[in-house]
C-alpha cells in the first residue's frame, strides 16, 4: 500500500465537486420542485425538453428514464426488431448493444478506427439485406466523423441512431474543417442531430449529469417524438387510453429541474474539461503511453481522457500505488461478455477492439480536478517505466 492518506488519493471522478460548484442553484431548484407538489411529467420536464432541444439544435426532445431506455425506445420507434441487423462499433459500452438486442434485433459489430470511432471503411463489408440501421457512438466524448456515415445511410435507406451518452455538446464540423481547434465559429452541428434519433444519458458522471438516472432522445421527426412520448408513458397519449404496450420510463421533475441547472453551465463545464485535456496532451510525455488522437473537425468534450499502454495493468497498479485511481472503459467488449455469448462471436474475431480493451486506461478527468492533482497525475505518468517497479 502507498503511504497516502485517503484525502490525497486522486479519484477517477469527484461528483461532489460538480455539486458544490453550483450548490445554491441546485439546492434552491430541488426545494422548489419538492415544494411544488408535482413530481412526474410537469413543467420542469417540459422546460428541460424545450431547452435541450434548443441546445442541440433539434426540433424535439423527449425526456426518458435513462440512456439505455433512450436507445431501446429509439430502435422500437423506428420499427427495428426481430430479424433486423444493426451495425454498431464493437468497442462501446454494452448498453449501446442492449438497446438493439432488447428489441430482438441482432447487433453486427464493426471494428473501430484510431479515434475509437466506428471505422466507416468497414461498413460496406458488413451490410446484408437484413441491415436496417447503424448505431454510431460518439465514444469518450469525441464526435464521430458523420459526413460519410450520413451518406451511406441515405444511399442504402438505413436508419441512423446516435449514442450521445458521452458527447453532450460535442459538434461535428465537417471533413477536414478544423476551425474548431482554432476556436473559430463554424457551421458545426451537434452530435445527436445527424441521424434519425440522438440518444442521451444523464447518468451522474456524464458531462451533463443528473443526481440519479435520466436520459432523453432528440429528433427532428414529429412522428418519432410523438411515438416515444407515448411509449415512455405506458403507450398512452391520453390518460387511461393505451394504444400499445409501452413502458414506464419518464424523466422525473426533480432530475429535470436539476438538469436545467447543469445545462445552463454546460459550456463552462465542457471548456474546463477541454483545458484539462489540453494540459494532459501537452505535458504527458512517455513513449510507452499513447495519448488520445484528435480528429480534425470532430469536437472532443472529454467525457473521458483515455490513454493506451501495452503494460496497462502494470501502469494502473503503479498509479494506484502513487494514490492515483484509474478506470478501464471497457475491459470486456460486448461480444465477449457472458450476456452475448449466444451470439457465438469468438475471441480473436475483433482484434482491434480486443486490443483496445486490453490496453485502454481512463485517467482522472472531471470538473473540479485541481492543478496540483493534475500535476501529480502527469508526473506519475511521465515517471512510469514498465518492468522497473515491483
Ligand atoms: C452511459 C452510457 C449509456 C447508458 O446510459 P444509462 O443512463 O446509464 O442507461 C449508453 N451508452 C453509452 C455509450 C454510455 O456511456
Amino acid at each position: 500500500m502507498s503511504g497516502n492518506s485517503s484525502d490525497t488519493v486522486i479519484q477517477t471522478n469527484r461528483l461532489d465537486r460538480g455539486f458544490f460548484r453550483y450548490q445554491e442553484e441546485f439546492e434552491s431548484k430541488a426545494l422548489a420542485v419538492l415544494r411544488s407538489g408535482w413530481y412526474i411529467l410537469g413543467e420542469e420536464v417540459s422546460s428541460f425538453e424545450k431547452e435541450y432541444a434548443e441546445f442541440t439544435g433539434s426540433k424535439y426532445c423527449v425526456g426518458v428514464g435513462n440512456g439505455l431506455d433512450a436507445l431501446t425506445l429509439a430502435f422500437r420507434a423506428l420499427g427495428i426488431g426481430e430479424g433486423d441487423e444493426v451495425l454498431v462499433q464493437a468497442n462501446t459500452y454494452i448498453a449501446s448493444v442492449m438497446g438493439i438486442t432488447i428489441n430482438g434485433a441482432t447487433p453486427v459489430f464493426i471494428e473501430p478506427d484510431e479515434y475509437y470511432a466506428l471505422d466507416e471503411d468497414r461498413i460496406e463489408e458488413k451490410l446484408t439485406e437484413k441491415t436496417k440501421a447503424i448505431l454510431v457512438v460518439h465514444l469518450y466524448g469525441q464526435a464521430a466523423k458523420m459526413d460519410k456515415l450520413v451518406s451511406i445511410c441515405k444511399k442504402r435507406g438505413l436508419k441512423l441512431v446516435e449514442d450521445c451518452a458521452q458527447s453532450h455538446g460535442a459538434r461535428f464540423f465537417g471533413p477536414g474543417n478544423d476551425a474548431l481547434q482554432n476556436g473559430a465559429e463554424s457551421s458545426g452541428k451537434m452530435t445527436g442531430t445527424f441521424g434519425d434519433i440522438g440518444c442521451f444519458s444523464f447518468y451522474p458522471s456524464k458531462n451533463i449529469g443528473a443526481f440519479g438516472d435520466g436520459g432523453c432522445i432528440v429528433t427532428d421527426d414529429a412522428e418519432i417524438d410523438r411515438t416515444i412520448r407515448m411509449l415512455r408513458n405506458y403507450g398512452s397519449e391520453k390518460r387511461y387510453y393505451n394504444k400499445v404496450v409501452g413502458v414506464n420510463s419518464r424523466l422525473d421533475e426533480l432530475q429535470a429541474g436539476l438538469l436545467r441547472v447543469r445545462l445552463s453551465h454546460i459550456e463552462e463545464l465542457n471548456d474546463e474539461k477541454k483545458r484539462l485535456a489540453a494540459r494532459y496532451d501537452e505535458e504527458i510525455n512517455n513513449d510507452v503511453i499513447n495519448k488520445p488522437e484528435r480528429r480534425p473537425g470532430c469536437e472532443h468534450i472529454y467525457h473521458q481522457y483515455v490513454i493506451r499502454c501495452e503494460k496497462r495493468d502494470e501502469l494502473a497498479a503503479y498509479l494506484k500505488e502513487r494514490g492515483i485511481l484509474t478506470i478501464i472503459h471497457y475491459p470486456i467488449p460486448p461480444h465477449l461478455s457472458e450476456a452475448y455469448s449466444y451470439l457465438g462471436i469468438k475471441r480473436g474475431s475483433l482484434p482491434i477492439t480486443e486490443h483496445y480493451a486490453d490496453t485502454v486506461l481512463s485517467i482522472p478527468m472531471y470538473n473540479g480536478l485541481t492543478e496540483e492533482e493534475q500535476e501529480m497525475v502527469i508526473r506519475a505518468l511521465n515517471e512510469f517505466q514498465p518492468g522497473s517497479q515491483i
